[in-house]
């Protein structure tokens, strides 16, 4: 199968504990709240509910193997924004809590933050920063408005908000820590190859990944790529001129709210499925005879079926490139705004004026949330155009 990031945490690694807590927390809460779907008031947004948990159990929670306590933020609104995902309940619980394994991505960003996936892959779980915790619960009404009215949006979607507080040793002292942690999408179908992935910014501050000539000799080595790759590798967004349209005003929209909010340090994160070389790569695993007429595409992943008009997400999440004409063509475009919850705070304020002195404000990266959303929306609508289909200029078969 596809080779996936992470590290298995499974009992003894040193997150296992936290991990457990985590998704017990989960499984009860989640459970708990179940019966009619009320219209949501003004106090659903600001509710929580706790619950402890010890070895013994209650008549309120089952016995746990750690004693930790468990906090719920608004589950009623998040349970409605699941259903407005389009997330069936019974499934949601099975991939996150069937059974007690999760991985963890390899450090994946600057902040400190811990990545889980879900056994599935289907969902992550992310530790936030108490700041972020607390701008999501302050904006959590515009958010949940915004996908109401955005079924289309980029925003990344938000399953859970909750927090665990446990015991945990450091330096030989036993300290109750809080970790306020979400549950997210994974962008990407777990059974689907991602070809290229970048995470893009509007940015060329510092936004370069260094490739190892050695590591690239390797197929299966595909880092994240960010927004000074994509400038050299003259990157682009196939997009004919009605998906163009489409998602640029959708993407207009999200970084408005955005912006609106207060938030910046977002990116565009951007995988790609190359239709061609998931053919190629089943292909060499199938070096048995032809495939049989009409299953090429079954077996990329990619459902078949009749043609229906190309909009978003019609691809598992995906979105279809296309040629100038409107056509599709072979790549699958995975986006999604991430990291979206850092407020233009005091910090970046100074980090601003720091590098004020000396840059350029094009190249910086914190620039107040106006400026950034501007940026970076000019950087997205400069690189989606529909190109004729370049891939297939030696390619006799395919007509220009
Ligand atoms: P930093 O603040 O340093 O940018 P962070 O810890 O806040 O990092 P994110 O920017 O949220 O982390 O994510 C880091 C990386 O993890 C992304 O570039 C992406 O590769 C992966 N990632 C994050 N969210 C998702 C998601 N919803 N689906 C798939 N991959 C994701
Ligand atoms: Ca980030
Ligand atoms: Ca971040």
């Amino acid at each position: 199968d596809r080779v996936l990031i992470g590290n298995k945490v499974s009992e003894g690694h040193v997150n296992f504990i936290i991990a457990y807590n985590m998704l017990t927390g989960i499984r009860v809460a989640v459970s708990r709240c179940s019966g009619i779907m009320k219209p949501l008031t003004p106090v659903d947004f600001k509710f929580t509910k706790k619950l402890a948990f010890d070895y013994h159990g209650n008549e309120l929670t089952p016995s746990s193997q750690y004693a930790f306590k468990f906090k719920d933020y608004s589950p009623e609104v998040f349970r409605e924004l699941r259903a407005m995902f389009g997330l069936d309940p019974a499934d949601y619980l099975v991939s996150l809590t069937s059974r007690y394994v999760l991985s963890e991505l390899n450090s994946p960003g600057k902040s400190g933050s811990f990545f889980y996936f879900s056994r599935d892959y289907k969902y992550i779980i992310k530790t936030i920063h108490h700041a972020e915790h607390v701008h999501l619960r302050r904006h959590l009404h515009a958010y949940y408005t915004h996908i109401k009215e955005n079924p289309d949006t980029m925003i990344c979607q938000f399953y859970g908000l909750h927090r665990v507080k446990m015991p945990i040793s450091f330096q030989n002292k036993v300290k109750h820590r809080k970790i306020y942690f979400l549950v997210m999408n994974n962008l990407f179908p777990p059974h689907l190859e991602m070809h290229t992935t970048f995470d893009l910014k509007g940015s060329t501050w510092g936004r370069v990944t260094k490739i190892d000539p050695e590591k690239a000799k390797d197929e299966a080595y595909r880092p994240v790529l960010k927004d000074v790759n994509w400038l050299e590798r003259e990157e682009r967004i196939e997009f004919g001129p009605l998906k163009k349209k489409k998602f640029l005003q959708q993407l207009k929209k999200d970084v408005e709210l955005l912006a609106r909010l207060n938030i910046m340090d977002y990116s565009l994160l951007l995988g790609i499925h190359d239709m061609n070389k998931a053919r190629e790569e089943e292909d060499l695993e199938l070096p048995d005879g032809p495939i049989p007429a009409g299953h090429s595409e079954g077996t990329s992943g990619v459902p078949t079926g009749p043609v229906i008009p190309h909009y978003f997400k019609e691809f598992e999440g995906g979105i279809r490139s296309s040629d100038t004409f409107n056509n599709d063509t072979d790549l699958i475009y995975y986006v999604g705004i991430i990291d979206c919850l850092t407020n233009y705070s005091f910090l970046k304020k100074l980090e601003t004026f720091w590098r004020s002195l000396s840059h350029d404000l094009k190249v910086v990266s914190a620039v107040p949330p106006k400026d950034y959303a501007d940026r970076f929306y000019e950087f997205i609508a400069d690189s989606v155009s529909a190109l004729p289909p370049t891939r297939y200029r030696d390619n006799p078969d395919v007509p220009d």
